[in-house]
């Protein structure tokens, strides 16, 4: 039997209509960002930072090098200088090209002092190639805004503490979870 073409329009217009219809009162699963916003979960990969040591003020790397091993990007570059007295690596210069990073977290994963995190914070933009390069002044700095606007006492990061890994196996630093206290102005 031939049907009418237009009971096929009107079965499919009437159809498209209905869950529009139903749609129209289910709540929205879209905010209106920035007047609204979504919660940012802990060990969300944000914005890159060299976490600053609370007591000596300065970078936690110890220039072990593992952050550039390990980044598929190949987008860390870090250069030290020997103590003469000790003989301890002290790191000189941290780069990281942002534009690069595919915020893998292996970086922050590896790290055995956790000195190198990818913030909760998402909120940034560049306008030249130039200002996607982060230097190890400027992830100080991005640690430094990071954690101004952080309302816990204590940081940690998840990646410090990956579950299913035996304390045995991590590095000493990461047996005790690399806390740092949040210190208020
Ligand atoms: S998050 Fe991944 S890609 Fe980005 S710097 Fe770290 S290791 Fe490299
Ligand atoms: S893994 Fe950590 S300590 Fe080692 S070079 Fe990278 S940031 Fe520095």
């Amino acid at each position: 039997m031939r049907r009418n073409p237009y009971y096929l329009l009107f079965r499919d217009l009437l159809g498209g209509l209905l869950i529009t219809l139903k749609t129209l009162f289910r709540k929205p699963v879209t905010v209106e960002y920035p007047r609204e916003r979504v919660k940012v979960y802990p060990s969300f990969r944000g914005r890159h930072a060299l976490v600053r040591d609370p007591e000596t003020g300065d970078a936690r790397c110890v220039a072990c090098l593992k952050c550039v091993q390990v980044c598929p990007s190949r987008c860390i570059d870090v250069k030290y200088e020997i103590d003469e007295k000790t003989g301890a690596r002290i790191m000189t210069q941290y780069n990281i090209e942002a534009l690069r990073c595919i915020y893998c977290g292996y970086c922050e994963e590896v790290c055995p002092v956790g000195a190198i995190v990818l913030t909760e914070y998402f909120e940034y933009s560049v306008r030249t190639r130039e200002e996607a390069f982060f230097d190890k002044e400027k992830l100080l700095k991005n640690w430094d805004e990071f954690i101004a606007k952080y309302t816990e006492k204590v940081y940690t990061n998840k990646f410090w503490n990956l579950k299913g890994i035996p304390d045995v196996l991590k590095p000493a630093p990461k047996r005790k979870q690399l806390e740092v206290p949040v210190k208020r102005g």
